[in-house]
């Protein structure tokens, strides 16, 4: 019996809370229903709200997933007891399903620099050997975007993970979805980086007290003004 969703709103976007999104993916992946993943952290919730295109998407999505600590506190202020999925880690736990239990299933990885989406397949391979994933930067020229999109067109991967940073990767999942209507798709922001061994993640200890932003703000300083928006959030998640 297939997990079921239930739809909460987070600042007037849709988040999903689920017990167990690989189970519910597991059958939209065995029943070939196209799934647009969004994972909602709260620097996403702030440029949506400023950003009506976003929103369409982000509503859109066949599931929303709460990915950010900020989520999670905002849903806790009002008694719902979801637990964090960090997108990276649906990924990965799709990525070891597929292993597993599907074969030779194609998978597309696209997004990050030139030889990173290539690194992050060979772990994946190495880790699951009946893993087929074909990886494509995410800084391809047009006609060579054309080719991928022919690729996807004659090839139909049954899960595609787009890591092209937010809002771009949300944007370009919505154009490109009805190229293969019976896949999943998921914005994995910079999960190749960490997967190819470019980046790291938090350690646990970071994770586990919902600081992994500032993790990230260690390793990537540029992003200060983006974060500007958490404590806008937090004050938000109070108010509203
Ligand atoms: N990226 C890309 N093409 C672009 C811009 C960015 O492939 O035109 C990649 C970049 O190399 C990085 C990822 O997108 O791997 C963005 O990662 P980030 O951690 O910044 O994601 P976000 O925080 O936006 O989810």
């Amino acid at each position: 019996m297939p997990e079921s969703l239930k739809q909460v709103s987070v600042l007037h976007l849709p988040v999903h809370l689920c017990p167990d999104y690989l189970s519910w993916l597991r059958s939209r992946l065995e029943n070939g229903q196209t799934t647009h993943i969004v994972t909602l952290n709260s620097e996403m919730a702030m440029l949506a709200e400023r950003t009506p295109p976003l929103t369409q998407v982000i509503k859109q999505a066949e599931l929303v997933i709460p990915d950010g600590a900020g989520v999670i506190f905002y849903l806790r202020l009002r008694r719902h007891q979801q637990q964090r999925c960090p997108g990276i880690e649906l990924a990965a736990s799709l990525l070891e399903y597929i292993g597993h239990h599907q074969p030779n299933v194609p998978i597309v990885f696209y997004g990050g620099a030139p030889g990173v989406a290539q690194k992050a397949a060979h772990y994946w391979e190495n880790r699951s050997p009946h893993l087929n994933i074909t990886a494509y930067h995410g800084y391809l020229s047009p006609s060579e975007e054309e080719q991928l999109k022919e690729f996807l067109q004659t090839t139909q991967p049954r899960v595609i993970f787009v890591g092209l940073g937010v809002p771009r990767q949300e944007y370009w999942i919505a154009q490109h979805r009805h190229l293969c209507p019976q896949a999943i798709w998921i914005g994995v922001g910079g999960s190749f980086d960490i997967w190819g061994g470019v980046k790291s993640r938090a350690p646990m200890w970071l994770r586990e007290n919902h600081l992994e932003w500032l993790y990230r703000l260690y390793q990537e300083p540029w992003r200060w003004r983006r974060m500007l928006v958490l404590p806008q959030f937090a004050l938000r998640a109070f108010v509203k």
